[in-house]
């Protein structure tokens, strides 16, 4: 399987109260039930924990959710101390 090799960074939206990932490639909210651990027989060959794909008609973009979850994690931790 070849047709993977093209992927997207997925970018956590600024100011969303929840983590919200956007598609790296047209900007899109990613679902969430669009985005899944890369593992089993639905793997993706792919470098990374995390895929999200964008649901978005003309982009379907596969996206690498693993930066963007780290970033959500860091803000969560930020606003915990924060609280
Ligand atoms: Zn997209």
């Amino acid at each position: 399987m070849s047709e993977y090799h093209d992927f997207y960074t997925a970018q956590l939206a600024e100011n969303s109260t929840v983590p919200t990932l956007l598609c790296g490639h047209c900007r899109s909210i990613l679902p969430a039930k669009r985005i899944f651990a890369n593992e089993g027989e639905n793997r993706y060959d792919l470098p990374c924990d995390t895929i999200g794909l964008c649901s978005a008609d003309d982009c379907g973009a596969v996206n690498c959710c693993d930066e963007a979850m780290r970033a959500a994690d860091r803000e969560r931790d930020e606003n915990r101390i924060a609280v």
